[in-house]
């Protein structure tokens, strides 16, 4: 898989050649390339914002460095390009989407800064390529970049070969296989600062201790997520 990053804090990235995703870009399973908006700018100062039509608070960025920049990338690689722009509008993101986006060629995200991108180049991206606006959360980031490496961890570990032990991709919280909240999970010692771990788990009982784990993840999803048990996707 291609990944391609814009943003006009292209540092924001350098937490990607580390653990599992560091390990994926040197086994060749991903090739990730960050690139800085303002390479795409032609004024004395790379700008890449301007005041609101309408009026109001905050600067909206300009579309003709995003122009530039997607038609450059467009050029760049022959994978079809999906593109991601992180907004607290879209959609809320899932581990059903990463499951989704890790089935694309090529993703390229687009992040924004302060009051978004232009609309015209949302409209643009819907248009010529696939678009996916994806929400964090319902809250306001101040930029795409923590949204952009959370997407690509999400979606990185589940590609072929990047974790270790694919069955932890099962058991794991949200996998579209059961939707619950994993179990708790327990290590040596036996007994620390009093607290001891479940009987259960020292029995040597695979099918007990899987009926166990089943009973404990609905009961924890039952408490803290009953949306899940309510909806399940
Ligand atoms: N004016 C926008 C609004 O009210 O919807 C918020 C802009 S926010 C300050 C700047 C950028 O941060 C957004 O364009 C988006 O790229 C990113 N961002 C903020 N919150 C986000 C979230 N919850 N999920 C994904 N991206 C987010």
């Amino acid at each position: 898989m291609r990944l391609d990053v814009v943003s006009i804090f292209p540092d924001y990235f350098a937490p990607l050649q580390l653990s599992l995703v560091g390990k994926a870009i040197d086994k060749g399973i991903i090739d990730v390339a960050v690139h800085d908006l303002r390479d795409w700018t032609h004024d004395r100062h790379n700008t890449v914002d301007d005041t609101p039509y309408g009026g109001g608070a905050g600067m909206v960025m300009k579309p003709e460095p995003w122009g530039e920049a997607l038609d450059a990338l467009e050029g760049a690689a022959p994978q079809p390009m999906t593109i991601v722009v992180p907004t607290p509008a879209g959609r809320p993101f899932t581990q059903a989407m990463a499951y989704e986006l890790a089935q694309r060629e090529r993703l390229v995200f687009a992040c924004g800064r302060y009051e978004g991108i232009d609309q015209r180049v949302i409209d643009h991206c819907a248009e010529r390529y696939e678009l996916v606006e994806v929400s964090l959360g319902d809250y306001v980031l101040n930029g795409g970049e923590v949204a952009a490496l959370a997407v690509i961890e999400a979606v990185v570990r589940l590609l072929p070969g990047v974790v270790g032990n694919p069955a932890s991709l099962v058991e794991e919280s949200h996998s579209p296989e059961h939707r619950l909240l994993e179990y708790p999970n327990y290590t040596k010692p036996p007994v620390w600062r009093g607290r001891e771990v479940p009987e259960i788990l020292f029995s040597g009982h695979h099918a007990k201790i899987a009926e166990w784990r089943l009973e404990e993840a609905r009961r924890r999803t039952a408490e803290r997520r009953p949306d899940l048990l309510a909806d399940p996707e």
